[in-house]
């Protein structure tokens, strides 16, 4: 095992993989910028390197000032957290040409995933279920046509190249396709330096609902079921939960093979999420794979008992898997609130100083956040604050718990989400687990109307 681990992170995340290296007996190294000297992750951690100014740019994203950090302190390996470099295959291989371990998958497997063409192309050959649409890239508007009239319309241009949900035109006629694919094309190119792009079904009414893999050095890969991620707004997810409500037994394995199926299909190592959508008569379809931990693993963490980034550290120092598909068992049922410090209806950022904060607690709810009482956020990064999770025996119990944990919370000094979340868990569609990724936003603008 490790003796000492690289953080290259900030916020919870960083605390979240710092508590873990604590638990594995691992020594911790922060990197912080210069906005975040009196961030929690740089006083939690062992030792705290800082690299660099506020900017992202030229701190969190700044490989040459993370290596030095990397071998000034000695660290063996190094975990890039989510976010910042946690995707970026080049600093992978940096990291492993200077002999340090990289906690993530191959840098390959981040190529090809990280490539919207390539990963389709991938699952296509795995038999994993594709949006019906172009096979492969699409260059001219004529071809564009072809596709789209095969497919039906409403259709979707993608940038290869694209994340974050940039990149993306919905078309809803052949009269708007020309104008959208070339400015698709344009905007690629100019904002990923690749202007292939592709075309698919534009699926009316999905749900999000994504797997969560496992995978070894030596082999072996595993899932530890779905999330249902659906509750988003501007591609920001606000509210997951494990299991999904939506699954039956039957899709639950289809869906789950499906994913392993894709991790297998890049010989994945390390923690995974293969993102699906499906419609509402349940077939669905991989969109995209996310080759690192994510936001929300918390809640599969609380369904199977599984601690998501204690393995990431012990499959990238080349421990085997110690249990096998079938000791993994769902457990309950477990939700997540993202808390963001940010305007609940407008969103617009709010960061500023914490005056108090008091966490919720008591039995089943955790709290991953990197905030205290006096703690001043900084402007210049992501606007989540914490995350509140919480487990009962069924859904309905844990959205009771939920109700009552977020009531509890208290953060004063900046505006938060807060309220957001507490009336969110009182909505009869989501309480039935009524709703599709298009749910939130029309149900926003439901309430700026009725103010
Ligand atoms: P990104 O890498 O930018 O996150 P994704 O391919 O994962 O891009 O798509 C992001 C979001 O866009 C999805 O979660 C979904 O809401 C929407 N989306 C993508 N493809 C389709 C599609 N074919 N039909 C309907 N919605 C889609």
């Amino acid at each position: 095992m490790f003796h000492k681990i690289l953080v290259a992170n900030r916020g919870e995340i960083a605390v979240r993989i710092i508590r873990a290296c604590r638990e594995l007996g691992i020594r911790s190294v922060a990197i912080y910028s210069e906005a975040d000297r009196d961030a929690m992750h740089t006083r939690l951690a062992d030792e705290a390197i800082c690299i660099g100014p506020a900017p992202s740019s030229q701190s969190y994203l700044n490989i040459p000032s993370i290596m030095a950090a990397a071998e000034l302190t000695d660290a063996e390996a190094i975990h890039p957290g989510f976010g910042f470099l946690a995707e970026n295959a080049d600093f992978a291989e940096i990291v492993m040409a200077s002999g340090i371990n990289w906690i993530g998958p191959s840098p390959q497997a981040m190529r090809i995933m990280g490539d919207k063409v390539k990963a389709k192309q991938a699952m296509k050959e795995a038999g994993v279920p594709l949006v019906p649409g172009s096979n492969g890239a699409v260059s001219s508007i004529d071809e564009a046509k072809i596709v789209a009239r095969e497919a039906g319309y409403p259709v979707i241009v993608k940038a290869s190249a694209g994340g974050g949900g940039r990149g993306m035109k919905v078309v809803h006629s052949e009269a708007a396709l020309a104008s959208a694919f070339s400015m698709c094309q344009r905007e690629a190119g100019a904002a990923f330096g690749d202007d292939t792009v592709f075309i698919e079904k534009f699926l009316e009414l999905p749900r999000h609902i994504e797997v969560q893999v496992l995978g070894d050095k030596h082999g072996n890969i595993v899932h530890l079921f779905e999330r249902e991620c659906s509750l988003q707004r501007n591609n920001q997810k606000i509210l997951e939960e494990a299991p999904s409500p939506f699954l039956d037994g039957e899709t639950r394995e289809r869906i789950c093979a499906a994913g392993v199926a894709a991790a297998r299909a890049v010989d994945y190592v390390g923690a995974g999420t293969i993102e699906f959508l499906m419609n509402p008569d349940k077939s669905f379809y991989f969109i995209e794979m996310n080759t690192r931990i994510q936001v929300e693993h918390p809640v599969t963490e609380w369904v199977t008992g599984i601690d998501l980034i204690e393995w990431q550290i012990r499959v990238a120092a080349g421990e085997p898997l110690d249990f096998k598909q079938e000791d993994i068992a769902l457990n309950g049922h477990a939700i997540e609130c993202r808390i963001n410090a940010e305007d609940p209806f407008r969103f617009i950022p709010c960061p500023g100083t914490i005056e108090l904060y008091h966490a919720p607690g008591g039995r089943s709810v955790r709290v991953d956040s990197a905030i205290y009482t006096g703690y001043t956020i900084p402007p210049h990064y992501d606007s989540m604050i914490a995350k509140i999770i919480g487990h009962a025996r069924t859904r309905e119990k844990c959205i009771r718990r939920m109700q009552r944990a977020i009531d509890e919370l208290a953060i004063l000094g900046v505006t938060t989400n807060q309220e957001l979340h507490r009336r969110l868990l009182a909505n009869p569609a989501f309480q039935q687990g009524d709703f599709n990724i298009h749910f939130l936003e029309g149900w926003l603008r439901q309430l700026e109307h009725h103010g």
